[in-house]
């Protein structure tokens, strides 16, 4: 290697902070049409055009992260991204419905209908925008915390360095339709033929930066039946905490795509695993450790089924989800209200509330989630009380389906609830006299209880 390449080299390594030679190849791998297998008919016509404007505008245009990532191992992409080196203020004047996004990351979102492609400009060092920082426009400059987290990343460069700020080498990999080949700097065909999640640079660091790269792992690992690679795995345990920094809103986001994308149950156990899951769900995880109320096991049914259900194409609600991930704590606050002599609806009430508030603390919960995820709450203690025409009452509520569905949940994980959710089963089938003739058995045997102990309470609560 001659002498000035070797130098360039070592002076960009100092930029990234990268200990690891085979991190940084800055000339590309080139692959082409013959060797990677992608075919474009896989990809959307959006991304296609919106590439083929930017090259037609004389910018570079390059299909990246994801989408190339999915392609190459034969899987459907769920959306597509872009990178070029047009600013996002060029990228919007060359498409009408563009639209520039976010403050951290600034992309500009091009939509085609119903689909969006995001298109980012590439990203550069950001240590390397400080030294000139005066000279730059501010609307390129980055900010970093005291500990070294990504405040804003606006700072733009080439793709050589575009690459090396990407999360993993898997999510590295450019495509291109003016030739059809994918170009790699960072060796990620060969982590993705041997199915190895890799940080690009140093692990430490690129977490300090932005945190979320934590959840990141865990989740591409779990969804592409992945390895973490030891480097990046190692230091994830001691820097889980630092995702309390993050803030709540994005930490929402996070949680639907490691809940609701098919593989919650894994990506649970593995966040467990590397203590990921505590700094997101506080509450839960103190739960969690006393196994108070079977936590465990109702939050692996709550994830199995609506795995079940995302692969059977069903719908699947963030409330649902929600309500089954704080239960325990709900349950577990009642139970300290109840024995301080609260009544048992007035302690449901104050425990929801008090748990909604303080998880919100640490994901945000929308309104139009949280409102639901409490009625599906509420609605547990009125399941019991079928009396007299509460029972066809409670059919007509909206939310009733999701709270049947979340009372056979609790029976799945143990709890003894009198055959409860077999009573609703049946009478959700039964005709108009099937129904009217279950309700009349529970008020006989009603009946014939309160008579046994005439000095009892509430002993069956119908
Ligand atoms: P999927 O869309 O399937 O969840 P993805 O890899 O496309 O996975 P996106 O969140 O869509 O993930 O991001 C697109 C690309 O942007 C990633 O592949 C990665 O190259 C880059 N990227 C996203 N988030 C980060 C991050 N926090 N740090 C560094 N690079 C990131
Ligand atoms: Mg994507």
């Amino acid at each position: 290697m001659p002498k000035s390449l070797s130098l360039a080299i070592k002076t960009v390594k100092k930029w990234l902070g990268s200990h690891d030679d085979t991190q940084l190849a800055l000339d590309p791998h080139i692959i082409g049409r013959d060797r990677h297998g992608i075919n474009e008919k896989d990809i959307s016509r959006a991304a296609i055009n919106t590439i083929a404007e930017l090259h037609r505008a004389g910018f570079q245009g390059f299909l990246v992260g994801g989408g190339v990532r999915d392609l190459l191992l034969g899987l459907h992409p769920k959306d597509f991204d872009v990178a070029t080196d047009a600013t996002p203020e060029q990228v919007k004047k060359l498409f009408r419905n563009a639209r520039i996004i976010g403050r951290r990351f600034k992309i500009v979102h091009v939509r085609y209908g119903r689909e969006v492609i995001e298109v980012t400009t590439y990203r550069g060092h950001h240590k390397a925008e400080q030294i000139s920082r005066n000279k730059r426009p501010k609307n390129q400059q980055s900010a970093q915390s005291k500990n070294g987290m990504l405040l804003r990343d606006n700072v733009f460069g080439t793709v050589e360095e575009d690459a090396l700020r990407r999360d993993f080498t898997v999510n590295a990999l450019y495509y291109t339709t003016a030739n059809s080949s994918v170009y790699d700097y960072t060796q990620g065909l060969e982590d993705l033929n041997n199915k190895i999640i890799r940080i690009i640079g140093d692990a430490n660091t690129r977490y300090r930066e932005d945190p979320v790269r934590m959840l990141r792992a865990v989740r591409f690992a779990c969804k592409l039946g992945f390895t973490i690679e030891p480097d990046t795995a190692t230091p994830i345990k001691q820097l889980a905490p630092s995702l309390r920094e993050i803030p709540a809103a994005r930490l929402f986001d996070e949680v639907l795509k490691l809940f609701m994308s098919g593989n919650g149950e894994a990506t649970f156990l593995q966040m467990q695993e590397y203590g990921l899951f505590s700094p997101l769900f506080p509450l839960t995880a103190q739960s969690l450790q006393h196994d108070s109320n079977n936590a465990h096991t109702l939050l692996i049914h709550a994830l199995r089924n609506t795995d079940k259900r995302i692969r059977a194409g069903k719908p699947v609600t963030p409330a649902f989800i929600f309500a089954a991930l704080l239960w325990p704590s709900v349950i577990d606050k009642k139970q300290q209200l109840m024995a301080d002599g609260v009544q048992e609806t007035a302690a449901l009430h104050q425990a929801a509330q008090a748990v909604t508030i303080e998880q919100q603390k640490h994901t945000a919960i929308p309104r139009r989630f949280s409102m639901p995820m409490r009625d599906i709450w509420d609605l547990q203690l009125r399941l019991p009380k079928r009396a007299g025409y509460k029972a066809e009452r409670l059919m007509e509520h909206r939310r009733f389906r999701a709270a049947y569905d979340f009372l056979l949940l609790r029976e799945e994980s143990g709890e003894q609830t009198n055959n409860l959710g077999k009573w609703w089963t049946d009478y959700q089938l039964g005709s108009t006299e099937k129904r009217a003739e279950m309700v009349n058995q529970l008020e006989k045997k009603g009946r014939r209880q309160h008579k046994r102990s005439p000095r009892r309470k509430n002993v069956v609560q119908h």
